[in-house]
Order: C-alpha cells, then sequence, then structure tokens
C-alpha cells in the first residue's frame, strides 16, 4: 500500500489488476526511478528503456479498466512525471488516436506495432500561434491530391517527435475547413522536429518545434474516422483524465518524499515531524491527494459505465493539477534548502508540476469547458 493512500483506494482494483500495478511499479523503482534525476538534468531521453516498457505488456488496453489504465498512470508519474509523459503522449494519445478515430485496418496495422513499442507514437496538435484557441485557431493545412494529402504548416511542443515513427498530425482541410487526422511518418521528405531546449520542466521529454512543408501522406493513413475538432477533443476527453491521475502521481511521490524526510531531518535535538506545523503541512498534502484520488476512482467508473463527459475530465484536469500545485510546493517547503537540490527529488516534481498545470488544456481552459457544461453558456470568447 502506498503511504499516501490513506483510504486504500487500490483495494478497489481487482487482484489481477492489483498484481499488474505492483509489476509497473517493481519495474519503475528498479529502471526509472534511480536514472530519473540524472536524465531529467542531461534534457537526455533514455531510449534504453523503451523496450522494457514494452515487456511490460501494458499498452494494448485492450479489456482492461479505466480505473487500472489510470492506476499506472499515476504510478509513472509517481516514480518520474516525464516518463510518464512519454508513456501518455505514445499510449494515450497516439494509439488513442488511431483507437478512436481509425478504421479497423488502420487499428489492426498500428496498434501491434505501438502496443509492443516497434513504433513510438506523438500527437501534433499544438501550434506555434494556436494553443488554447487550436480548436477554431489550427492553421495547418491538408489539400487533397488524387490519393493522397499535402500537408502544410507548424507545430509546437510536440512530445517525443524528434524520434517517433508516427505522429498524428491534425490539419484542417482547405476543401470544407474542417479538421482531420493524419498518421504521418517521422522520416517523411518535408517533415522536421527540432527538440525545444531549455525547458525547465519534463526536461526528459523530447518536444519538438515541427514544420511540415508539402508533406505528402496517402489517403490511407487519414484517420478515417476523423471528421471534425469533435472528434479530436473526443481522444482529449480521454487523455485529461489521465492527466489527473499523472497529477495524484506527482502527489503522492511529493508526500512521501517530504514525510519520509520528516522523520529524518532532526532540528532542536528532534525530527522535525514532531512539529505542529510540519505535521500541518503533511496533513494538507494528504487531504489533497486523497480528495484527487478519490475524484479520479469515480471518473473511472464514469468512463467504464460511459457517462463519461467533457466537463467530467476537464473538472478532474483542473481540479487535481491544482492540488497538486500546492503539494509540491508545500513539500519542497518541508524541505527547505535541500528542497532546491535534485539529489531529493521533490525540485523535480516541483518544475514537473509547471507543466501538467498546462498541458492538456490550462486550467482557465478547462475551467471554461466545465462553465460551459454548467451554465449552457460559453464563454471562451
Ligand atoms: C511540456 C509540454 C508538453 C506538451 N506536449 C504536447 C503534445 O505532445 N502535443 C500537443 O499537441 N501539444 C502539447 N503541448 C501543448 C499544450 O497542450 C499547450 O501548451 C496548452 O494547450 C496551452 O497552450 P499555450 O501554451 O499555447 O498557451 P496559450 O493558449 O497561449 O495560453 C496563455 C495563457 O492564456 C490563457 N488563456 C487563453 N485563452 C483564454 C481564455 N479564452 N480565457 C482565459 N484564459 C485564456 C491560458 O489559460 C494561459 O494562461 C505541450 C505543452 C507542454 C508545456
Amino acid at each position: 500500500m502506498l503511504a499516501g493512500d490513506l483510504y486504500a483506494f487500490q483495494d478497489l482494483l481487482s487482484e489481477d489488476e492489483s498484481a499488474v500495478v505492483r509489476r509497473v511499479r517493481d519495474f519503475l523503482e528498479a529502471e526509472v526511478s534511480p536514472i530519473a534525476n540524472d536524465h531529467w538534468q542531461r534534457a537526455d531521453f533514455p531510449h534504453h528503456l523503451v523496450k522494457k516498457y514494452a515487456d511490460l505488456d501494458i499498452a494494448d488496453r485492450r479489456g482492461s479498466s479505466s480505473l487500472l489504465n489510470g492506476w499506472l498512470a499515476l504510478e509513472m508519474a509517481r516514480s518520474d512525471a516525464s516518463m510518464a509523459t512519454f508513456y501518455g503522449v505514445h499510449a494515450g494519445l497516439a494509439m488513442g488516436s488511431i483507437r478512436m478515430c481509425g478504421s479497423p485496418e488502420q487499428q489492426a496495422r498500428w496498434i501491434p506495432p505501438m502496443a509492443a513499442f516497434d513504433k513510438i507514437g506523438a500527437f501534433a496538435l499544438t501550434e506555434p500561434t494556436g494553443g488554447s484557441d487550436v480548436a477554431a485557431g489550427l492553421r495547418t493545412t491538408a489539400r487533397r491530391e488524387g490519393d493522397e494529402w499535402v500537408l502544410d504548416g507548424a507545430k509546437r511542443w510536440i512530445g517525443n517527435a524528434t524520434f517517433a515513427d508516427l505522429v498524428v498530425v491534425w490539419a484542417r482541410d482547405v476543401a470544407d475547413d474542417q479538421v482531420k487526422g493524419f498518421v504521418v511518418r517521422g522520416d517523411v521528405a518535408g517533415f522536421t522536429a527540432k527538440k525545444i531546449e531549455n525547458k525547465i520542466a519534463l526536461r526528459t521529454v523530447q518536444n519538438a518545434d515541427i514544420t511540415l512543408e508539402g508533406v505528402r501522406v496517402p489517403e490511407a493513413d487519414r484517420l478515417q474516422n476523423a471528421h471534425s475538432f469533435k472528434d479530436t477533443a473526443a481522444v482529449l476527453r480521454q487523455t485529461r483524465s489521465g492527466v489527473a491521475w499523472q497529477a495524484v502521481g506527482v502527489m503522492l511521490a511529493a508526500y512521501e518524499i517530504a514525510l519520509a524526510y520528516s522523520k529524518e531531518r532532526q532540528q532542536f535535538g528532534r525530527p522535525i515531524a514532531k512539529f505542529q506545523l510540519v505535521q500541518d503541512l503533511l496533513v494538507r498534502m494528504l487531504g489533497n491527494v486523497t480528495a484527487a484520488m478519490g475524484l479520479c476512482v469515480r471518473l473511472a467508473q464514469l468512463q467504464d459505465a460511459g457517462r463519461y463527459r467533457d466537463e467530467h475530465s476537464a473538472l478532474a484536469k483542473a481540479y487535481c493539477t491544482t492540488r497538486m500545485r500546492e503539494v509540491v510546493g508545500w513539500a519542497r517547503e518541508l524541505l527547505a534548502g535541500n528542497g532546491i537540490v535534485l539529489d531529493y527529488a521533490i525540485g523535480r516534481f516541483v518544475a514537473d508540476a509547471e507543466a501538467l498545470y498546462s498541458y492538456e488544456g490550462t486550467r482557465e481552459i478547462n475551467t471554461l469547458i466545465v462553465g460551459r457544461a454548467i451554465t449552457g453558456e460559453s464563454a471562451f470568447v
């Protein structure tokens, strides 16, 4: 049982699911946590681990519950939010787009090699000029020429894109003005991905600025069931819940680091855990973790019951990442000076929390999604 799981939410997983979680946790503790700070500091992706993720045999997701998928996102972020993001982009955003918007033939063609990590995926929606307003402001164009499409434009922030084999690119069809999805090979002519340097969060994730200049994509590689931005939004509805779970994972890690430190660190001749104000910080952290976990568990139940709407995932993403930001700040405060050196890992979680807070819709944008649902009034512009 995890230290921060006071209400034993993990017991809601079946025995088989719990075994998967333990296997993944063991892998993360043995292989990912020990190298996380080093790769983060060097902004270097640990390619040697990719095959080991494949060996976990979890990316296919057929038949797994939303609770299990969410819990795995939690475990990954508890170890390293960068690697959780690598996995979320590949197995959630990229594979999810193909699962939800691809024809049966396209799913059969791409899902197995992606589940085996033989082909790595990326998801290219955001643009240099289009972030929050990407639904209306998406400028990358797709022009049909016979059995091919020609893509032109630019994308920004695209995770995994420097080494991805398959990039799901969202572009506007100049004929009907609708956003459509294309699976673009990473080595195709006219496609370039330049790593974004000098990040202060998720440094291990290889985010890229992409340019598309006359990139030719066969009609067979256009996602056959993506007809408008509504279909893109449906993918994001699924993956936003994953970010809420990641936020819980980051909170759990911060809480565990702070709790352990409070018992070891001595001041005024006693462990700082003996001070009421220190206990207050720890209990506030635990309260946030518990509320966020409970919300995510219910979210997973709604997903599996088919009663899951945009506002459910938007509120969970906004709420959990906001609580996460408080938790990592309190944990950092508890470690004081040692909270700002990478050696104690909390500094990495503090920095990474900033990226989770902003990606897959900022707090403001997710708030507007919920606001529109509860009032019936769109306040986007
Ligand atoms: C580390 C990282 C990884 C990412 N990975 C990917 C990826 O793999 N693929 C991908 O497609 N994208 C990715 N993104 C992009 C991410 O989704 C965007 O950064 C995010 O949607 C916000 O867009 P923006 O940064 O352009 O901010 P902007 O949209 O420019 O927002 C700036 C500020 O204005 C606020 N704002 C904007 N509109 C409104 C409004 N109507 N009302 C109130 N406030 C508003 C925002 O909330 C924000 O505070 C990633 C981003 C990061 C940082």
